[in-house]
Protein backbone atom coordinates (compact mmCIF):
# COMPACT_ATOMS: atom_id res chain seq x y z
CA UNK A 1 0.00 0.00 0.00
CA UNK A 2 1.49 3.56 -1.19
CA UNK A 3 1.06 6.20 1.41
CA UNK A 4 2.98 9.80 2.09
CA UNK A 5 4.29 11.32 5.59
CA UNK A 6 7.06 13.64 6.91
CA UNK A 7 10.14 11.73 7.83
CA UNK A 8 13.40 13.19 9.27
CA UNK A 9 15.74 12.22 6.61
CA UNK A 10 19.07 12.86 8.79
CA UNK A 11 19.92 13.87 12.37
CA UNK A 12 20.14 18.02 11.51
CA UNK A 13 17.94 18.12 8.39
CA UNK A 14 14.07 19.62 8.91
CA UNK A 15 11.47 16.99 8.02
CA UNK A 16 10.34 16.37 4.47
CA UNK A 17 7.52 14.68 2.58
CA UNK A 18 8.12 11.00 2.19
CA UNK A 19 6.85 8.37 -0.07
CA UNK A 20 6.91 4.88 0.80
CA UNK A 21 4.67 1.50 1.39
CA UNK A 22 3.17 0.01 4.18
CA UNK A 23 3.31 -3.92 4.06
CA UNK A 24 0.81 -5.89 2.51
CA UNK A 25 -2.10 -7.19 4.72
CA UNK A 26 -0.90 -10.47 7.24
CA UNK A 27 -3.64 -12.40 8.84
CA UNK A 28 -3.52 -10.60 12.03
CA UNK A 29 -3.30 -6.86 10.37
CA UNK A 30 -5.02 -3.42 10.49
CA UNK A 31 -5.09 -1.19 8.29
CA UNK A 32 -5.43 1.90 9.64
CA UNK A 33 -6.38 5.69 7.97
CA UNK A 34 -4.77 7.75 10.07
CA UNK A 35 -6.51 10.70 11.11
CA UNK A 36 -4.78 12.67 14.04
CA UNK A 37 -1.27 12.24 14.73
CA UNK A 38 0.36 13.54 18.18
CA UNK A 39 3.71 14.89 18.64
CA UNK A 40 5.79 13.59 21.09
CA UNK A 41 8.37 15.35 22.84
CA UNK A 42 10.18 12.43 22.15
CA UNK A 43 10.18 12.42 18.33
CA UNK A 44 11.82 15.40 18.55
CA UNK A 45 14.67 13.61 20.35
CA UNK A 46 14.82 10.13 18.42
CA UNK A 47 14.77 12.11 15.28
CA UNK A 48 17.91 14.41 15.97
CA UNK A 49 19.65 11.10 17.37
CA UNK A 50 19.77 12.25 20.88
CA UNK A 51 18.99 8.64 21.88
CA UNK A 52 21.73 7.01 19.38
CA UNK A 53 21.70 6.50 15.54
CA UNK A 54 18.65 6.55 14.03
CA UNK A 55 17.81 4.71 10.15
CA UNK A 56 16.73 7.48 8.32
CA UNK A 57 14.48 8.25 6.33
CA UNK A 58 12.50 8.04 9.56
CA UNK A 59 8.96 8.73 10.19
CA UNK A 60 8.04 9.34 13.53
CA UNK A 61 5.29 9.92 15.54
CA UNK A 62 3.48 6.77 18.06
CA UNK A 63 0.34 8.66 19.23
CA UNK A 64 -2.03 7.74 16.28
CA UNK A 65 -5.61 8.04 15.37
CA UNK A 66 -7.63 6.70 12.66
CA UNK A 67 -9.81 4.82 10.75
CA UNK A 68 -9.65 0.99 9.87
CA UNK A 69 -9.81 0.73 6.58
CA UNK A 70 -9.49 -3.29 5.77
CA UNK A 71 -8.73 -6.10 8.09
CA UNK A 72 -6.84 -9.11 7.30
CA UNK A 73 -9.31 -12.76 7.75
CA UNK A 74 -8.24 -13.86 11.17
CA UNK A 75 -8.94 -10.35 12.13
CA UNK A 76 -11.37 -10.25 15.15
CA UNK A 77 -11.78 -7.14 17.00
CA UNK A 78 -11.96 -4.78 14.53
CA UNK A 79 -13.84 -3.79 11.21
CA UNK A 80 -13.92 -1.49 8.81
CA UNK A 81 -14.99 1.83 9.98
CA UNK A 82 -13.62 1.40 13.31
CA UNK A 83 -12.24 4.71 15.16
CA UNK A 84 -8.90 3.01 16.56
CA UNK A 85 -5.56 4.16 17.72
CA UNK A 86 -2.19 3.21 18.01
CA UNK A 87 0.39 3.60 20.44
CA UNK A 88 4.46 3.53 21.06
CA UNK A 89 4.39 -0.39 20.54
CA UNK A 90 3.10 -2.46 17.32
CA UNK A 91 4.63 -5.86 18.75
CA UNK A 92 6.22 -7.51 21.14
CA UNK A 93 6.73 -11.75 21.71
CA UNK A 94 3.17 -11.96 22.94
CA UNK A 95 5.20 -15.56 25.02
CA UNK A 96 7.12 -14.26 27.97
CA UNK A 97 5.56 -13.85 31.47
CA UNK A 98 5.83 -9.77 30.27
CA UNK A 99 3.49 -10.02 27.76
CA UNK A 100 1.27 -12.99 29.22
CA UNK A 101 1.09 -10.23 31.89
CA UNK A 102 -0.16 -7.73 29.75
CA UNK A 103 3.20 -5.46 30.53
CA UNK A 104 4.30 -5.85 26.66
CA UNK A 105 6.22 -2.83 27.14
CA UNK A 106 8.80 -4.86 29.70
CA UNK A 107 8.78 -7.79 27.11
CA UNK A 108 11.62 -9.55 27.53
CA UNK A 109 12.68 -9.95 24.12
CA UNK A 110 11.88 -6.44 23.59
CA UNK A 111 8.76 -4.87 22.37
CA UNK A 112 8.75 -3.62 18.81
CA UNK A 113 8.51 0.63 18.80
CA UNK A 114 5.88 2.04 16.25
CA UNK A 115 8.78 4.29 14.39
CA UNK A 116 12.73 3.34 14.21
CA UNK A 117 12.77 -0.55 14.57
CA UNK A 118 13.23 -3.56 13.02
CA UNK A 119 9.72 -5.72 12.43
CA UNK A 120 9.82 -9.14 14.03
CA UNK A 121 9.02 -10.58 10.83
CA UNK A 122 9.91 -9.50 8.01
CA UNK A 123 12.97 -6.98 9.22
CA UNK A 124 11.56 -4.20 7.88
CA UNK A 125 11.86 -0.76 9.99
CA UNK A 126 8.96 0.40 11.46
CA UNK A 127 7.37 3.84 10.42
CA UNK A 128 5.11 6.27 12.71
CA UNK A 129 2.01 8.12 12.70
CA UNK A 130 3.10 11.02 10.63
CA UNK A 131 1.74 9.45 7.86
CA UNK A 132 -1.90 8.43 6.09
CA UNK A 133 -1.80 5.07 6.94
CA UNK A 134 -0.58 2.54 8.84
CA UNK A 135 -0.59 -1.43 8.98
CA UNK A 136 -0.51 -2.95 12.80
CA UNK A 137 -1.45 -5.84 13.98
CA UNK A 138 -4.84 -6.01 15.61
CA UNK A 139 -3.22 -7.05 19.59
CA UNK A 140 -1.45 -3.74 18.98
CA UNK A 141 -4.55 -1.77 17.78
CA UNK A 142 -6.50 0.24 20.20
CA UNK A 143 -10.41 1.06 20.33
CA UNK A 144 -11.38 5.06 20.45
CA UNK A 145 -14.32 5.11 22.70
CA UNK A 146 -17.21 7.36 20.90
CA UNK A 147 -17.10 9.86 23.81
CA UNK A 148 -13.41 11.12 22.55
CA UNK A 149 -12.90 13.47 20.35
CA UNK A 150 -10.90 12.26 17.73
CA UNK A 151 -8.61 15.20 17.07
CA UNK A 152 -7.64 15.63 21.04
CA UNK A 153 -7.81 11.99 21.85
CA UNK A 154 -3.92 11.01 20.04
CA UNK A 155 -2.05 11.84 23.22
CA UNK A 156 -3.56 9.41 25.84
CA UNK A 157 -2.10 6.95 23.48
CA UNK A 158 1.56 8.12 24.92
CA UNK A 159 1.29 10.85 27.33
CA UNK A 160 -1.67 9.51 28.85
CA UNK A 161 -0.63 5.93 29.12
CA UNK A 162 2.85 7.41 30.86
CA UNK A 163 1.45 9.26 34.05
CA UNK A 164 -1.87 6.60 34.23
CA UNK A 165 -0.02 3.45 34.83
CA UNK A 166 2.01 5.07 37.56
CA UNK A 167 -1.25 6.32 39.36
CA UNK A 168 -2.64 2.94 39.22
CA UNK A 169 0.86 0.97 39.83
CA UNK A 170 0.81 2.63 42.54
CA UNK A 171 -2.86 2.27 43.73
CA UNK A 172 -4.11 6.14 43.65
CA UNK A 173 -7.55 6.83 44.68
CA UNK A 174 -9.76 8.69 46.80
CA UNK A 175 -7.94 10.58 49.64
CA UNK A 176 -4.54 9.71 47.89
CA UNK A 177 -1.99 12.81 48.45
CA UNK A 178 0.03 12.91 44.70
CA UNK A 179 2.46 15.56 43.33
CA UNK A 180 3.05 16.26 39.77
CA UNK A 181 6.23 17.94 38.78
CA UNK A 182 6.16 20.11 35.77
CA UNK A 183 2.84 21.06 34.19
CA UNK A 184 3.93 20.04 30.53
CA UNK A 185 2.09 17.83 28.43
CA UNK A 186 2.67 14.38 30.52
CA UNK A 187 1.97 17.11 33.68
CA UNK A 188 -1.39 18.27 32.48
CA UNK A 189 -2.68 14.75 32.15
CA UNK A 190 -1.09 13.29 35.07
CA UNK A 191 -3.21 16.13 37.02
CA UNK A 192 -6.24 15.70 35.42
CA UNK A 193 -5.97 11.93 35.94
CA UNK A 194 -5.34 11.81 39.71
CA UNK A 195 -7.88 13.98 40.27
CA UNK A 196 -10.50 11.84 38.38
CA UNK A 197 -9.39 9.10 40.39
CA UNK A 198 -10.14 10.88 43.80
CA UNK A 199 -6.55 12.21 44.44
CA UNK A 200 -5.82 15.47 46.25
CA UNK A 201 -3.15 16.78 43.56
CA UNK A 202 -0.69 19.28 44.31
CA UNK A 203 1.69 20.52 40.93
CA UNK A 204 5.53 20.81 41.85
CA UNK A 205 6.98 24.09 39.78
CA UNK A 206 10.04 26.44 40.39
CA UNK A 207 7.70 28.89 40.61
CA UNK A 208 3.83 30.09 41.09
CA UNK A 209 3.25 31.03 37.64
CA UNK A 210 1.02 28.46 36.35
CA UNK A 211 -0.82 28.23 39.43
CA UNK A 212 -4.29 29.45 37.88
CA UNK A 213 -3.55 26.18 34.80
CA UNK A 214 -2.91 24.05 37.39
CA UNK A 215 -6.07 25.11 39.52
CA UNK A 216 -8.30 24.97 36.43
CA UNK A 217 -7.74 21.75 35.64
CA UNK A 218 -7.93 20.31 39.23
CA UNK A 219 -4.62 20.90 41.31
CA UNK A 220 -5.09 22.44 44.51
CA UNK A 221 -2.17 24.73 43.66
CA UNK A 222 1.39 25.01 43.16
CA UNK A 223 4.26 24.03 45.67
CA UNK A 224 7.33 26.67 44.61
CA UNK A 225 10.62 24.09 44.61
CA UNK A 226 11.99 27.65 45.17
CA UNK A 227 10.20 28.38 48.16
CA UNK A 228 11.91 26.71 50.98
CA UNK A 229 9.63 27.21 53.72
CA UNK A 230 6.62 26.07 51.79
CA UNK A 231 9.03 23.04 51.14
CA UNK A 232 9.87 22.29 54.71
CA UNK A 233 6.16 22.81 55.49
CA UNK A 234 5.12 19.85 52.92
CA UNK A 235 7.88 17.36 54.10
CA UNK A 236 5.89 14.06 54.51
CA UNK A 237 3.15 15.31 52.69
CA UNK A 238 2.51 12.85 49.41
CA UNK A 239 2.04 9.28 48.86
CA UNK A 240 3.15 9.53 44.98
CA UNK A 241 5.12 11.88 43.23
CA UNK A 242 4.98 11.99 39.61
CA UNK A 243 8.43 13.44 38.44
CA UNK A 244 7.58 14.06 34.10
CA UNK A 245 10.63 16.75 33.93
CA UNK A 246 12.57 15.55 31.02
CA UNK A 247 15.85 17.46 31.87
CA UNK A 248 18.27 16.74 34.10
CA UNK A 249 17.23 18.29 37.53
CA UNK A 250 18.03 17.50 41.30
CA UNK A 251 15.30 15.02 42.73
CA UNK A 252 16.25 14.93 46.46
CA UNK A 253 14.30 18.01 47.45
CA UNK A 254 11.37 16.00 45.97
CA UNK A 255 12.02 12.98 47.99
CA UNK A 256 11.58 14.54 51.49
CA UNK A 257 8.09 15.43 50.61
CA UNK A 258 7.55 11.99 50.50
CA UNK A 259 5.36 10.32 53.58
CA UNK A 260 7.28 6.81 54.81
CA UNK A 261 6.82 4.61 52.43
CA UNK A 262 6.38 7.20 49.40
CA UNK A 263 7.13 6.63 45.74
CA UNK A 264 9.08 9.02 43.29
CA UNK A 265 8.65 8.09 39.82
CA UNK A 266 10.58 9.15 37.10
CA UNK A 267 8.68 9.08 33.28
CA UNK A 268 10.85 11.71 31.66
CA UNK A 269 13.36 10.23 29.57
CA UNK A 270 16.42 11.93 31.40
CA UNK A 271 19.09 9.70 31.03
CA UNK A 272 22.18 10.30 33.05
CA UNK A 273 21.83 12.81 36.28
CA UNK A 274 24.21 13.60 38.93
CA UNK A 275 23.60 11.28 42.28
CA UNK A 276 21.01 12.28 44.85
CA UNK A 277 20.57 12.24 48.44
CA UNK A 278 20.71 9.13 49.94
CA UNK A 279 19.31 9.92 53.53
CA UNK A 280 15.78 11.43 53.02
CA UNK A 281 15.28 7.59 51.04
CA UNK A 282 16.79 5.50 54.42
CA UNK A 283 14.80 7.46 56.34
CA UNK A 284 11.36 7.39 55.25
CA UNK A 285 11.68 3.51 53.23
CA UNK A 286 11.53 6.41 50.14
CA UNK A 287 11.82 4.82 46.69
CA UNK A 288 12.88 7.12 43.60
CA UNK A 289 11.44 4.50 40.57
CA UNK A 290 10.58 4.72 37.14
CA UNK A 291 8.11 3.56 34.60
CA UNK A 292 7.35 3.38 30.79
CA UNK A 293 4.31 3.80 29.38
CA UNK A 294 1.61 0.72 30.41
CA UNK A 295 0.71 -2.44 28.72
CA UNK A 296 -2.46 -2.66 25.94
CA UNK A 297 -4.61 -3.69 27.92
CA UNK A 298 -3.97 -0.80 30.68
CA UNK A 299 -3.71 1.69 27.60
CA UNK A 300 -7.13 0.55 26.26
CA UNK A 301 -8.49 1.10 30.42
CA UNK A 302 -7.24 4.51 30.24
CA UNK A 303 -8.94 5.56 26.99
CA UNK A 304 -11.92 4.60 28.54
CA UNK A 305 -10.89 6.47 31.73
CA UNK A 306 -10.75 9.36 29.82
CA UNK A 307 -14.03 8.97 27.60
CA UNK A 308 -15.78 8.35 30.97
CA UNK A 309 -14.40 11.26 32.65
CA UNK A 310 -14.34 13.39 29.78
CA UNK A 311 -10.58 13.81 29.87
CA UNK A 312 -8.83 15.29 27.07
CA UNK A 313 -4.99 16.39 26.52
CA UNK A 314 -5.04 20.25 25.80
CA UNK A 315 -4.31 19.68 22.33
CA UNK A 316 -3.40 22.67 18.92
CA UNK A 317 -4.30 21.29 15.73
CA UNK A 318 -1.38 22.17 12.88
CA UNK A 319 -1.22 21.15 9.05
CA UNK A 320 1.59 18.39 8.58
CA UNK A 321 3.83 21.51 6.44
CA UNK A 322 3.68 23.10 9.92
CA UNK A 323 5.81 20.18 11.85
CA UNK A 324 9.25 22.03 11.98
CA UNK A 325 7.50 25.11 13.27
CA UNK A 326 6.46 23.30 15.71
CA UNK A 327 9.76 21.54 16.22
CA UNK A 328 11.55 24.86 16.72
CA UNK A 329 8.75 25.73 19.59
CA UNK A 330 9.11 22.18 21.34
CA UNK A 331 12.61 22.54 21.20
CA UNK A 332 12.69 26.06 22.96
CA UNK A 333 11.36 24.93 26.13
CA UNK A 334 8.49 22.99 27.64
CA UNK A 335 5.18 23.81 25.90
CA UNK A 336 1.74 22.76 27.74
CA UNK A 337 -0.20 21.78 25.19
CA UNK A 338 0.26 18.82 22.67
CA UNK A 339 0.56 19.33 19.26
CA UNK A 340 -1.52 17.33 16.97
CA UNK A 341 -1.42 16.82 13.21
CA UNK A 342 -4.94 16.88 11.13
CA UNK A 343 -3.21 13.97 8.65
CA UNK A 344 -5.91 14.51 6.23
CA UNK A 345 -4.92 17.82 5.59
CA UNK A 346 -1.49 16.26 3.71
CA UNK A 347 -2.14 15.83 0.06
CA UNK A 348 -1.15 12.33 -1.46
CA UNK A 349 1.44 13.92 -3.92
CA UNK A 350 3.30 16.18 -1.61
ZN1 LIG B 1 5.62 9.74 23.30
ZN1 LIG C 1 7.30 -10.79 25.46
Amino acid sequence: MKTVGYAAYSSDAHMAPYHFERRALRANDVAIEILYSGVCHSDLHTVNGDWGPQPYPLVPGHEIVGRVTEVGPDVTHYKVGDQVGVGCMVDSCQECDQCHDSEEQYCRHGMTPTYGAPDRIDGEITQGGYSKHIVVREEFVLRIPDALDMSRAAPILCAGITTFSPLRTWNIGKGSRVGVIGLGGLGHMAVKLAVAMGAEVTVLSRSKKKEEEAQSIGATGILASTDEDAMKKAAASMDLIIDTVPVEHDVTPYVSLLDINGTLVIVGQVGPMKEFMTVPMIMGRRRVAGSLIGGIKQTQEVLDFCAEHDIHPICEVIRPDQINDAYDVMAKGDIAHRYVMDMTQMADDA
